[in-house]
């Protein structure tokens, strides 16, 4: 049987999971959030585009993980997350990891982020749905 060479281009979306831990409070939140805690973190990154098919890849998973240590992981993981951003609401920062990657992953199309194991938000950019 022949091998399979696939040189057309079809269209996926490669998921990358990354972790930090960090703390924050919530400065406009009426409860404990109000109180300097933490979170050990997790999200996701997604980007959409065509197979190359010279490679047979969207992008490379190591460049993805190298961009996301640099721009995303050294900034925020063991630190305070308010010394990022003034309200870190686990929305306000899926936006922020989107919008320092942005400029550095062709084709990002989604960040969701968990900040308790059952619960998450998704960013799918600014004209996103
Ligand atoms: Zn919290």
């Amino acid at each position: 049987m022949a091998a399979i060479d696939y040189t057309d281009r079809r269209r996926m979306r490669l998921d990358v999971e990354f972790y930090f831990a960090a703390a924050h409070r919530l400065p406009r939140y009426d409860g404990p959030c109000f109180r300097m805690h933490g979170h050990n973190y997790k999200f996701f990154v997604a980007l959409e585009g065509d197979v190359d098919p010279a490679t047979g890849m969207i992008a490379d998973f190591g460049e993805v993980k190298r961009i996301v240590l640099e721009h995303v992981l050294a900034r925020v993981d063991h630190r305070t997350l308010n010394d990022v951003l003034e309200n870190p609401t686990a929305e306000n920062i899926a936006r922020w990891i989107w919008e320092v990657l942005q400029p550095h992953v062709p084709g990002l199309c989604e960040v969701r982020l968990y900040e308790i194991p059952d619960s998450c938000v998704t960013y799918r950019g600014p004209g996103g749905r």
